[in-house]
């Protein structure tokens, strides 16, 4: 036996060990046989720190090429890799710690002291910044053996991530080797990585996305990363041309967007734009095709889940789907009641199966039963539709629906209306407490130039809408409230607007 994905990594290494994994902004490279030695020093470190396979390294730090190989050491060791978001408060990273029980945690030493409560039944405590100095790395430099990775199989765990937890307390997903491993293989063949592609990456590393959708399907195909530490337009301009694919959330393609050097000519070296983790509207896509001749892959997935669904690489990618499960991938949508599958074009919960699909939540095992049907697929939570053409269209979390006077309402479905209207940027639906109706149906828009006003909006709607899923009001912000990850957070608007019906 070997160790199930360290050995996808070895399998894909490029022949000359110089070849680049990582470039980092400040234009430092670190290359394939530095991923090999570093990775390798990491792992004889945590475990010369007492590390034992199965055991927790939980790493709240800045993005770093270091980070990486401190997660590949974590698995080349046997461990359990738990990133956590860098804007998780002392308080938040002092319940994750007690959940997790790590046997490392590894901060940025800038928060060292912040965390020391937090952190303090945490046997080791190690430090590491941005830069990639700190108490960690230099554990790392003192190891001077070639390490043996520690054996594992497809089913032992690679890494636990907390969910993002929009809504409700963060759960922590077990993903297993073969999770991670399966889905990194599905990825590159499906998008067609090959040791040629150069990626850039401006997405945080503590999330599905940039660890595992970006930096193994990297990592899976023997390619280049150039690292950015966060969205920054002009620098990935800048990138462009010495780039051959970029994966980011929505808010990538719209800021870029902004940008007045995008167009063919730049992005003219590129194969591919992937877009995931939160909707990409429609229009954004139309426009980015227009200015660049690129259509956006748009994909489906979740923590929990990895890669669920795919626009084709060949053939149409239509905007506002998220394409066609992935091969090896199940996805049906089923009647949230009864749990019957749905026929074709029909609103209901997603639920999908395959070798993505995580092990369970940490320690939650009633929660895990919960989320689980009897014939092992996952219920995503996801509300959903599959049309003629087998594309899959996400239309709102479940939480996300509104109860309108006994109607359902999928905030999607108006939020498209609203957002085709001159005028206006964007919009959020929500359901607010309403004593007539359980739920008030409210549009939370941001206004663009010229922007129609509460009036204009609902009466727009007329007509369009059945009168049940018009809103009985529409708010007006500048900028709707998201996470790191592009997602509208819809409970802070519901929290916000909470009194608004006055009940
Ligand atoms: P996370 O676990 O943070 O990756 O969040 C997963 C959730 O993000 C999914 O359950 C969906 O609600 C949402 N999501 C991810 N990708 C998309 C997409 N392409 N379109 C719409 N929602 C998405």
């Amino acid at each position: 036996m070997t160790n199930h994905l360290f050995a996808l990594v070895r399998e894909n290494l490029p022949a000359d060990p110089d070849k680049t994994f990582i470039e980092t902004q400040e234009g430092r490279r670190y290359s394939y046989g530095d991923l090999l030695l570093r990775s390798g020093a990491y792992a004889a470190a945590l475990t010369e720190l007492g590390v034992k396979p199965g055991d927790r390294v939980a790493v709240q730090v800045e993005k770093s090429a270091e980070v990486i190989f401190l997660y590949l050491g974590a698995v080349r060791a046997g461990a359990v890799f738990l990133p956590l978001n860098t804007a998780y408060t002392p308080a938040e990273i002092g319940y994750f710690l007690g959940d997790a029980e790590p046997a490392v945690f590894v901060c940025d030493p800038a928060r060292r002291e912040a965390l020391a409560e937090a952190s303090a039944g945490v046997a080791q405590v190690l430090t590491l910044d941005a830069a990639g100095q700190g108490s960690a790395a230099e554990a790392a430099d003192r190891q001077r053996e070639a390490f043996a990775d520690v054996e594992r199989g497809p089913d032992d765990l690679a890494a636990i991530l907390y969910t993002s937890g929009t809504t409700g307390r963060s759960k922590g997903a077990m993903l297993s080797h073969e999770n991670l491993a399966s889905n990194a293989r599905t990825l590159v063949e499906t998008w067609r990585f090959t040791p040629e592609d150069v990626l850039i990456h401006a997405l945080p590393v503590f999330h599905t996305h940039g660890l595992f959708v970006a930096t193994n399907t990297v990592l899976a195909s023997g390619g280049t990363l150039l690292f950015l530490p966060r969205l920054d337009p002009k620098r990935i301009l800048d990138l462009m041309p010495r780039a051959t694919a970029m994966m980011g959330v929505p808010t990538f393609y719209t800021r870029l967007l902004k940008e007045p050097g995008l167009d063919r000519s730049a992005t003219a070296g590129m194969r591919l734009f992937v877009s995931g983790s939160a909707p990409l509207l429609a229009e954004t896509h139309r426009d980015w095709q227009a200015r660049t001749g690129h259509a956006i892959l748009e994909r489906y997935g979740m923590t929990e889940t990895n890669m669920s669904t795919s626009n084709p690489y060949a053939g149409d990618r239509v905007a506002g789907t998220v394409g066609m499960p992935l091969p090896g991938v199940a996805l049906r949508v089923v009647d949230p009641e009864s749990g019957a599958e749905l026929p074709v074009d029909t609103v209901g919960m997603i639920e999908v199966k395959g070798p993505n699909v995580f092990r369970g939540y940490w320690r939650m095992p009633e929660k895990t039963a919960a989320e689980f049907k009897a014939d092992g697929f996952f219920i995503t939570g996801d509300l959903g539709k599959v049309d003629p053409r087998g594309y899959v269209h996400i239309v709102g979390r479940g939480k996300d629906l509104i109860i309108t006077g006994g109607f359902n309402v999928y905030p999607k479905e108006v939020e498209t209306e609203i957002d085709a209207m001159p005028g206006i940027v964007e919009s959020a639906v929500i359901g607010l407490p309403h004593a007539d109706f359980g739920e008030g149906v409210t549009a939370v828009v941001v206004p663009g130039a010229d922007a129609p006003d509460e009036a204009a909006v609902l009466a727009h709607l007329e007509g369009r809408l059945a009168k049940f899923k018009c809103p009985k009001r529409v708010l007006f912000t500048a900028e709707l409230p998201r996470n790191t990850m592009g997602k509208v957070q819809k409970n802070l608007l519901r929290e916000t607007h909470a009194a608004l019906y006055g009940s």
